[in-house]
C-alpha cells in the first residue's frame, strides 16, 4: 500500500485509529490477530539439535569408529562402554551448550528496545514488539524507529535511513502528503521505517505496517547475523588446529612403533584413536564461548547487560574508562539552587521572562499519574517554577502560549529554542551553556558579566543554564537556527546542583588500583566538570585537563603525546570522543567509553568497549554499544571489569588445566615403550580419565571466585596469548611430572611383579588429576589460605570422581568392564601418596613465584 499518497484527513480512518490512539483491548485484538512486532529470527536452535550436533565432532565419529572396531574384535562391552562415554559426552555438551543459549536468549530479549505509545491518550512506554496497526507512536531524537510509520507530525525530523536504503545521510521528514504513487523509500518523506534512526527532532507517527510486513521484514532474511566468535575463541581454534595436527602426528608414531614392537594391530588403532580423541582439545573454542555466554548471564545480575558476547572477554584488558559525569558519575538528579534574573522592564508576560522561559522552553511530559518525566535538566527548571508559582498556575502558563516551532536540543549546539504564539506575535524562548547563549545575544556587553559569574558558580560544581528571548512577528520559513537564535535578550541565569554517587569514589579508587586509568568526559563546563571530579577523585591536580575547544586546535600528535594524561575533559562535543578513543587505542590501550545520546554512536563503536546507559540511553546509543548498564552508574562497569578479569582468569584456568590432563595421556603412553615398559593404560581408562576426571571438575573451575588481587594488578593485553605468562611452561612440566610420577610407580610395580600394576597406573593419574585442578583453582594463594570449600561446586566434582573411581576400582561388574582389579589397602594408599606429588609441587611452583615477585619487588623499591 501506498501509504504516502494517502491524504493526511484519511490516514488515521485507514487504519481505524485516531489521535488519541488505540483503546487498549483493541489493541490487544489486534496483537492477537496480526502478531508481535518482531522481525523472524533465524531458525533458532531447537534443543534436539543441539544435542545432535554434540555427535556431528570429528573426534566423536573417530570414536564411534573405534566403538566399530572393537565390536569387530569381539569386545562387546568395550564398545558398550564407549558408546556409553560418547552420550555422556554428548549430554554435558548438551547442557552446557543449552544453558549458553537460554542466557543469550533471555540477555537479547532484555536488550529489546521499547517504544514511547499514544493510546487512549495517555503515553506510555512499550516493548515494541507489542506495536499494532493503528498505533500512535512518539518519535524522538535517539529512538530506533519500531515499525513502518506514516508520520503526522515532525519538528525538526531527521532519520538515518541508512539500515534500509544505504544512504549515509540522514533524511528530513515531514507530514506533508506525497502525491506521486511508485517512488523509492528514500524519497518517501513523510514515512519512517523500522529499524531506522531518528537522529534529530521529535514526532508523531501512526503504525501501517508491523513485523515481517515492514520494509525491513520483506529483506530481513538478508540481514541475519552470523554466528559472532569472538577473538579468543578464533586464537584458541587456531592453535586447537595446529595442536591437532601434532598429536595426530604422535598417534601415528605411537601406532608405528607398537606395531614395530608386535603388539596387536587392532589393539594398537584402538590405543591410537582413543588418545587422539583425549588429548585433542578439539572442544575447547566451544567451551570458551559457554564460560563467556554463562558469564555474561552473571553479568546481568549486576546491572550490566552484554549485548556483544566478546565484550566479556574484553571487560578483562579495559586500561582506561572514558566516562560521562551526568547521570553517570552523578545522581542525575538536578535541583535549581541559585537564580540570577536580568531586570527587563518591556515584556508583557505573567512572569518574568526567566521564569516564563523555565516554565514553556522543555520537553517534560506529564504521565497519567501526574509525574513529570523528562530531562534531568529541565525537570530541575519546571519543578523550580512549579514549586514557586504552583501547579495550577504552570499549567494555564502552558496552555496560553501554545509551542508553534522549536529547535531541539542537541549536545553540539548545547542549546535549544522553542517558540510560542503570543497575542498576535511569536515569543522565542532559548536555553543553553553560557557559551552558546552569549554567541546568540543582540547586546554583547552583557556576555561578560555572564561568563565571569557562570565561572563563580561553576567552579563550586553548579551546571549553569543561560537565558535568553526576543519577539518576532512571523514565524520563518523554515524554522531556522539562523533565523531564530540571533539577536536575543540575555534574561538570567540558573544554577543547579546534581550531587556525585556516593558509590563512585569507591568505584574510582578500585579502578586506580586496578590499573585502569578512569576519564571523565563532559558536555559540561571545565570548572563543573573539575570540581565534581575533584569530589569522586578522579582529578588530583595532575594531569590535564582539556576543553573541546582546546582539543580541536591539538594535532593528532599532540594529542597521542598526551592524552595518556588527561584526566578530564569538558565542553566535549560527543564527535570529539572518537579522537580520544583512537588516540588511546593508537598507545595500546583498550578503552570503554560510555555515551547516551545519537551522537555517540560512533564512539561507542569504535571502543573496545561501548557502553550505553539503559535507564537514559537512547535507543541508538544501545544499538551501538557492547554492553548496557541497566543501572546508569559508573560503579557498574568497574564491577564488570572485575567480573571480566574473574571469567578471563577462569577460562584460564580451565585451559590450563584441560591441557595439562592431556599432555600427560600422552606423555604417559608415549614414553612407557621408551622406558621399556608395556603399554601402561587401556583405551577406556583414557576416554574415562578425558571425560570423568577431565571434565567435571574442570568444568566446575568456571565456578572459581576472582583471585585476591584480581584488581590490584594491571590489565592484561588484549592480545595477549592465554598461554602468556607461564601457563605454557606449567602445561610442559605438569604433564610430564604427572607422568613421571606415573610411569615410576608402573615401573615400580612391575620390578616388583605386583599384578595390580594398571590399575595403579589408571588410578595415580586420575588421582594426580584432581590433586591438580585443587591446586590451580588460584595462581598465587596456597589451596589452605583459600579454603577447600570456597568452591563447592569444584568440591562436589571431585567428591563424584573419587567415588567414581573407587567404584571402578572395587565393584566386581565394573572390575569387568575397565579390565581393573581391587587394589589391596596398600596399593591403594601408594596411589594416594604418589598423586598428592602433583599437588604440591604445584603448590610448590606458587611459593616460588611468590618470593620472586616479593624480590622483585623489593628491588624496584630500592
Ligand atoms: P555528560 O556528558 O557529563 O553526561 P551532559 O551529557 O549532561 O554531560 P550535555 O547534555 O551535552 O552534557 O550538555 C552540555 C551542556 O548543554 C550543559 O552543560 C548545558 O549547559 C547545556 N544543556 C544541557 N541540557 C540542556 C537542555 N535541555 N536545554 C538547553 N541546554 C542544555
Amino acid at each position: 500500500m501506498n501509504w504516502h499518497a494517502i491524504a493526511f484527513e484519511n490516514i488515521l480512518e485507514e487504519v481505524s485509529s485516531s489521535t488519541q490512539g488505540l483503546s487498549g483491548d483493541e489493541a490487544a485484538t489486534r496483537l492477537e490477530k496480526n502478531g508481535p512486532n518482531e522481525l523472524e529470527e533465524k531458525k533458532r536452535k531447537s534443543p534436539l539439535m543441539i544435542f545432535l550436533a554434540q555427535f556431528k565432532d570429528f573426534m566423536i565419529l573417530a570414536l564411534l569408529f573405534a566403538a566399530i572396531i572393537s565390536g569387530v574384535i569381539g569386545e562387546m562391552t568395550d564398545t558398550l562402554i564407549i558408546l556409553i562415554i560418547v552420550l555422556l559426552n554428548a549430554i554435558i555438551g548438551f547442557v552446557q551448550e543449552y544453558r549458553a543459549e537460554k542466557a543469550m536468549q533471555m540477555l537479547k530479549k532484555m536488550a529489546a528496545i521499547q517504544a514511547t505509545v499514544q493510546r487512549e491518550g495517555t503515553v506510555l512506554k512499550l516493548p515494541s514488539a507489542d506495536l499494532v496497526i493503528g498505533d500512535v507512536v512518539l518519535l524522538d531524537a535517539g529512538n530506533a524507529v519500531p515499525a513502518d510509520l506514516r508520520i503526522l507530525e515532525a519538528h525538526s525530523l531527521r532519520i538515518d535511513e541508512s539500515a534500509l536504503t544505504g544512504e549515509a545521510l540522514a533524511v528530513d521528514k515531514s507530514s506533508e502528503i506525497i502525491e506521486t504513487e511508485n517512488i523509492p523509500l528514500g524519497d518517501r518523506l513523510n514515512m519512517a521505517y523500522k529499524s531506522t534512526l531518528v537522529t534529530n527532532g521529535r514526532g508523531l507517527a501512526v503504525v501501517v505496517a508491523t513485523g515481517m510486513n515492514t520494509e525491513i521484514g520483506k529483506i530481513a532474511r538478508l540481514l541475519q547475523e552470523g554466528e559472532m566468535s569472538t577473538p579468543l575463541q578464533r586464537r584458541m581454534a587456531d592453535f586447537g588446529k595446529r595442536l591437532s595436527l601434532i598429536i595426530l602426528g604422535i598417534c601415528i608414531i605411537l601406532f608405528g612403533v607398537g606395531l614395530l614392537r608386535g603388539e596387536a594391530p587392532l589393539d594398537m588403532l584402538l590405543l591410537s584413536i582413543s588418545l587422539a580423541v583425549a588429548a585433542i582439545p578439539e572442544a575447547l573454542p566451544a567451551l570458551i564461548t559457554i564460560a563467556l555466554a554463562l558469564g555474561a548471564k552473571h553479568l546481568v545480575q549486576q546491572n550490566a547487560l552484554i549485548r556483544k558476547l566478546p565484550a566479556v572477554e574484553a571487560l578483562g584488558s579495559v586500561s582506561f574508562i572514558c566516562t560521562d559525569k551526568t547521570g553517570t558519575l552523578t545522581m542525575n538528579k538536578m535541583k535549581v539552587v541559585q537564580v540570577q534574573e536580568e531586570t527587563i522592564a518591556d515584556h508583557h508576560f505573567p512572569l518574568s521572562p526567566l521564569r516564563m522561559a523555565m516554565a514553556l522552553n522543555h520537553d517534560v511530559r506529564f504521565s497519567k499519574g501526574e509525574e513529570a518525566i523528562g530531562d534531568s535538566t529541565e525537570l530541575a527548571l519546571v519543578e523550580f517554577v512549579m514549586e514557586e508559582k504552583g501547579r495550577s498556575a504552570f499549567n494555564e502558563l502552558s496552555a496560553s502560549f501554545p509551542r508553534v516551532a522549536e529547535l531541539p536540543f542537541d549536545a553540539d549546539r548545547k542549546c535549544m529554542s522553542s517558540v510560542h504564539a503570543f497575542k498576535d506575535r511569536y515569543v522565542v524562548f532559548t536555553k543553553g551553556a553560557i557559551e552558546s547563549i552569549a554567541r546568540c545575544l543582540a547586546d554583547q556587553k552583557n556576555a561578560e558579566k555572564l561568563f565571569s559569574l557562570n565561572e563563580e558558580w561553576a567552579a563550586k560544581g553548579l551546571r549553569v543554564l543561560a537565558f535568553a528571548y526576543k519577539y518576532i512577528d512571523v514565524l520563518p520559513d523554515p524554522v531556522s537556527i539562523e533565523a531564530l537564535e540571533k539577536d536575543l535578550v540575555f534574561t538570567g541565569l540558573a544554577g543547579m546542583i546534581d550531587p556525585p554517587r556516593p558509590e563512585a569514589k569507591a568505584a574510582i579508587g578500585e579502578c586506580k588500583t586496578a590499573g585502569i586509568k578512569p576519564v571523565m568526559i563532559t558536555g559540561d563546563h571545565p570548572a563543573t566538570a573539575l570540581s565534581i571530579a575533584k569530589e569522586v577523585g578522579i582529578w588530583n591536580g595532575k594531569g590535564y585537563c582539556v576543553t573541546g575547544a582546546e582539543l580541536e586546535q591539538m594535532s593528532e600528535d599532540d594529542l597521542q603525546e598526551k592524552v595518556e594524561h588527561i584526566s578530564v575533559y569538558a565542553r566535549v562535543s560527543p564527535e570529539q570522543k572518537i579522537r580520544i578513543v583512537k588516540a588511546l587505542q593508537s598507545k595500546g590501550h583498550s578503552v570503554s567509553m560510555t555515551g547516551d545520546g545519537v551522537n555517540d554512536a560512533p564512539s561507542l563503536r569504535a571502543a573496545d568497549i561501548g557502553v550505553a546507559m539503559g535507564i537514559n540511553g537512547t535507543d541508538v546509543s544501545k544499538e551501538a554499544a557492547d554492553m548496557i548498564l541497566l543501572d546508569d552508574n559508573f560503579a557498574t562497569i568497574v564491577k564488570a571489569v572485575r567480573e571480566g578479569r574473574r571469567i578471563y582468569d577462569n577460562i584460564r584456568k580451565f585451559v590450563k588445566y584441560i591441557m595439562t590432563c592431556n599432555g600427560a595421556e600422552i606423555w604417559t603412553i608415549f614414553l612407557a615403550p621408551l622406558a621399556g615398559l608395556p603399554i601402561p593404560l587401556l583405551p577406556i581408562h583414557i576416554l574415562w580419565i578425558n571425560l570423568v576426571t577431565d571434565g567435571l571438575p574442570g568444568l566446575a573451575l568456571a565456578n572459581e571466585k576472582a583471585e585476591e588481587d584480581v584488581m590490584r594488578r594491571p590489565p592484561s593485553k588484549s592480545d595477549e596469548s592465554l598461554f602468556a605468562g607461564g601457563v605454557a611452561f606449567h602445561i610442559l612440566w605438569v604433564g610430564l611430572l604427572m607422568a613421571g610420577v606415573t610411569l615410576a610407580t608402573q615401573q615400580w610395580a612391575v620390578t616388583n611383579q605386583l599384578a595390580h600394576w594398571q590399575t595403579m597406573v589408571f588410578t595415580i593419574l586420575s588421582l594426580s588429576q584432581l590433586g591438580h585442578v585443587l591446586a590451580i583453582r588460584s595462581d598465587k594463594t596456597f589451596l589452605y589460605m583459600q579454603g577447600i570449600f570456597s568452591n563447592r561446586l569444584l568440591i562436589g566434582a571431585i567428591a563424584i570422581t573419587v567415588v567414581l573411581q573407587l567404584m571402578i576400582i572395587y565393584l566386581p561388574f565394573a572390575n569387568e568392564i575397565f579390565k581393573t582389579q581391587p587394589l589391596t589397602r596398600k596399593e591403594l594408599l601408594i596411589c594416594i601418596g604418589m598423586s598428592a606429588v602433583v599437588f604440591h609441587a604445584v603448590e610448590m611452583e606458587k611459593w616460588i613465584k611468590r618470593n620472586l615477585a616479593k624480590r622483585s619487588a623489593k628491588i624496584s623499591l630500592k
